[in-house]
């Protein structure tokens, strides 16, 4: 059998529920990847505490965020789904990535610039500074040849291509130089009351942030009470329409329909049309997704286990990565 390649990527456990953002824009790449790559997914905790969390919470978090993961097709049997936590070797490599990045090209990160102007100067921690390059480990562990991320996460991969490379060079070739997986269509969902901002766990307005786990009511009436655009029309126009462009891109993915037959089946009908048929599709979406989840969470054992296996058959990966990249940079390695 011919080997297949590999894909990596994570979600962090920053917040209760995912929202349609991340689901759209990355979970749903996740799920379809399975079938063609080898595919590691992970709960990215250690990524968590680049802002506080609350102990009890942000275990509660990890695992429910393993059980929503599950719930929206992540199957065990044909994807490694892990912890990161639970594999010290992502740690590891983050330490010797961070001795290879330059202290400018950190700066550059626009991530980190508008996480650490929503924390305040003082407050934003050196944890917060470093996680692309923590994310750069995460990646290169695996040897990963595709990482499914929405549009923000693109200068990481990059910074991972550029660090790769920078050791293959110095080093001699131990990693595989990564590509981003980004799905333009739906590569960055907006802000239902913002559509200038992306939709985002730490970021949005509550009344524009559709989180998967609401009450299916709630959702509905965030959808029926999204911002739109001036006139009537229902087109797709990405500058001039923001508001209604962005709620095409989410019904057209939910339902499978093309946008341009959306336009023309929505022909002189207003918003408020397009907004009921769109809440409605939500609510058929969610409600099984919360039933799926809530199945996960009762039976922690099973839950458990999987996460268990999964760090196993991770690790046997990220180890013999590590241990080649530690060789190569000239550690002496421990007798046993
Ligand atoms: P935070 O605000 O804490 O960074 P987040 O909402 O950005 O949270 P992450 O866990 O950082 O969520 O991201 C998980 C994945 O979801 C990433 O691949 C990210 O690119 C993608 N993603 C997040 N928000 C959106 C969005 N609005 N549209 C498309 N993809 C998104
Ligand atoms: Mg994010």
């Amino acid at each position: 059998m011919a080997t297949r390649p590999r894909a990596l990527s994570g979600i962090q456990p920053t917040a209760g529920s995912f929202h349609l953002g991340n689901y759209l824009g990355a979970i749903r790449q996740y799920v379809a990847l399975q079938e063609t790559h080898d595919a590691f997914y992970m709960v990215v905790d250690l990524h968590a505490i680049t802002i506080p969390q609350e102990p009890a919470d942000l275990r509660a978090n990890t695992r429910l965020a393993a059980a929503q993961l599950l719930a929206a097709g992540l199957d065990p049997q044909r994807c490694t789904l892990f912890i990161q936590s639970h594999v010290p070797e992502h740690a590891q490599l983050g330490w010797v990535m961070n001795c290879l990045t330059g202290f400018g090209e950190a700066s550059r990160m626009t991530q980190f610039k508008d996480k650490s102007a929503k924390q305040g100067a003082d407050r934003a921690t050196v944890g917060l500074f470093t996680y692309p390059i923590l994310q750069v480990a995460d990646i290169l562990l695996y040897q990963a040849d595709s990482v499914p991320v929405g549009e923000d996460q693109r200068q990481h991969v990059e910074l991972t291509r550029d660090l790769a490379e920078r050791f293959n060079t110095r080093f001699g070739s131990t990693f595989t130089i990564p590509k981003p997986h980004i799905v333009k269509e739906v590569a960055k969902i907006y802000d239902l009351q913002d559509p200038s901002i992306k939709m985002s766990k730490s970021a949005s307005t509550p009344k524009g942030l559709v989180n998967l786990l609401d009450d299916p009511k709630v959702t509905a009436k965030k959808i029926k009470s999204a911002v739109t655009d001036t006139g009537t029309e229902i087109r797709f126009d990405a500058q001039g329409k923001p508001g209604i462009s962005n709620l095409l891109t989410i019904y057209s993915t939910l339902t499978g329909a093309d946008i341009a037959d959306l336009e023309q089946r929505y022909e002189g009908k207003g918003y408020g049309a397009l907004k009921v048929d769109l809440a409605d599709a939500m609510v058929d979406f969610v409600t099984p997704f919360r039933s799926r989840t809530q199945e996960y969470l009762d039976d922690p054992e099973t839950l458990d286990s999987i996460l268990a296996e999964g760090a196993e058959k991770a690790r046997a990966v990220a180890a013999e990565t590590l241990a080649q990249a530690y060789d190569r940079i000239g550690f002496l390695p421990a007798k046993h």
